[in-house]
């Protein structure tokens, strides 16, 4: 049997780990997670940690499903592979697009599959430049995205994006995508209310527009509150603004439900939780809850009859679009949300218990600012609170805090000194009270280390 050094060494040799600074692997060594159940995972050191990230906020469902492991297992004794090219289909995705049809907002109809989040996003871009040009308007081509987002890693995915870490590897981002500065008030909202930095936020929008010129622009790109680039909520005035502006220019929304789709807000999409009506949807991560990577495209009706009328063959597809196993995970997935209520459990009960009891955590003098909806949260670590002062980057708070909450039996991420939290929607609220109490202990351990 492997032993942990051995594992760790070939590790290290071999395994190039995504978003990872190899050298540093090298002097840490590696976490080797082995087994999940509920909302713990076991490393291979028997350590058992509370999952306070679901994953990469994907195991809406929790881990250790059985009737996920049967439901894949039956698919694929009956059909493991087949592909949806060239007029073929097979039942479990047609039954997968139609069950997301009926989840999704009453305009949106159709589903095109993808294997990930960053693949979803590639075929938006792809989608509404055809789109554009069906509707005899080539040249509305540039999608506008915004500072700080993370719409994924391949090339479109990582230009889509804004983040510049990413942008600098690679010569990106690709022409025909801009950015726009971010709504995050905390960070970067000065001295204005929330409120007013809100819509100043919305109206750089309107000003890029301008810049362009509407003829120019097919699509705003944006998550509902950015996940990766530090759970950022835009304050109440953003989205009304951003509707208001989108309408009067015919500028599409792609909504990015990769994080937020499936439950995460205590509403199916955040979509239903902001009041928006998105053109465009991607999903992926609570789709599968994780068990095997699937992502995909909600389309509006308004874009999907012109997709289907007029545009030919739609030159564009992955070998495992709407795969029948992943798409069999999915419909299990979705069977298990909707017959254990998690929605609705996540809007009544867990995400009321969760925000309440994480707001005890701003008293701490390290807590700059807790901020969440649903099952997702940020806690900003600072220096000086009063005047929201941060730590000098080079000291890496936010990593020591990450790694004492692992010592106290706890996964939070951290980007940059602020915290990031999103459990799994199965949560008890007695787990709910260990991950704060884990959170606590964490915090008072980092703070002492600061001081
Ligand atoms: N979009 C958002 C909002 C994400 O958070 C992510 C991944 O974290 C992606 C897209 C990319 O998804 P994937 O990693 O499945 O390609």
């Amino acid at each position: 049997m492997a032993t942990l050094s051995t594992l760790q060494q070939a590790d290290i040799q071999h395994f190039i780990h995504p978003f990872t600074d190899s050298k540093t692997l090298g002097e840490k060594g590696t976490r080797i997670i082995e087994r999940a159940e509920g909302v713990y995972l076991w490393d291979i050191e028997g350590r058992k940690l509370l999952d306070g990230m679901a994953g990469l906020w994907c195991v809406n469902v929790g881990y250790g499903r059985q009737s996920i492991v049967d439901a894949v297992s039956k698919q694929m004794q009956q059909l493991p592979y087949y592909n949806s090219f060239f007029q073929c289909t097979h039942p479990p995705a047609i039954e997968l697009a139609k069950t997301i049809a009926e989840l999704a907002p009453a305009h949106m109809n159709c589903v095109f599959f993808t294997g990930s989040g960053s693949e979803s996003n590639d075929t938006n871009l792809r989608m509404v430049r055809r789109y554009w040009d069906l509707k005899g308007q080539p040249t509305k081509k540039t999608i506008i995205s915004r500072d700080n987002a993370y719409h994924g890693s391949t090339v479109a995915g990582a230009s889509l994006g804004g983040m510049s870490g990413m942008h600098k590897q690679g010569d990106l981002p690709i022409p025909g995508i801009v950015h726009i500065a971010q709504p995050y008030w905390y960070g970067e909202g000065g001295d204005l209310t929330p409120e007013a930095f809100g819509l100043q936020a919305a109206q750089a929008l309107e000003a890029k527009i301008l810049e362009l010129g509407e003829e120019n622009v097919a699509a705003f790109i944006a998550e509902p509150f950015q996940g990766a680039g530090g759970v950022i909520i835009p304050p109440s005035t953003y989205w009304p603004e951003i509707k208001r502006i989108l309408a009067k220019y015919d500028v599409l929304l792609i909504l990015d439900e990769v994080i937020s789709g499936f439950g995460r807000t205590g509403c199916w999409f955040a979509a239903e939780y902001f009041d928006l009506k998105p053109d465009l949807i991607s999903i992926a991560k609570g789709m599968t809850s994780g068990y095997v990577p699937m992502g995909g495209v909600i389309i509006a009706d308004r874009i999907a009859e012109v997709i289907k009328n007029q545009c030919g063959e739609f030159t564009h597809g992955y070998t495992y679009s709407g795969h029948p196993v992943a798409a069999a995970a999915a419909l299990e997935n979705i069977r298990i949300i909707v017959q254990e209520k998690l929605v609705e459990k996540v809007a009544t009960e867990t995400a009321p218990y969760f925000q309440s009891r994480l707001q005890q955590l701003a008293e701490h003098p390290l807590v700059g600012e807790v901020r969440g909806i649903g099952l997702v949260a940020a806690i900003e670590l600072v220096k000086d609170k009063s005047l929201r002062q941060r730590f000098n980057s080079d000291i890496g708070v936010g990593t020591w805090c990450r790694d004492l909450c692992i010592e106290h039996g706890l996964v939070m991420r951290s980007v940059g000194d602020t915290m990031i939290i999103s459990p799994p929607l199965t949560i008890s609220l007695a787990q709910v009270d260990e991950l704060i109490e884990k959170a606590i202990k964490a915090l008072n351990d980092t703070y002492a280390k600061c001081m």
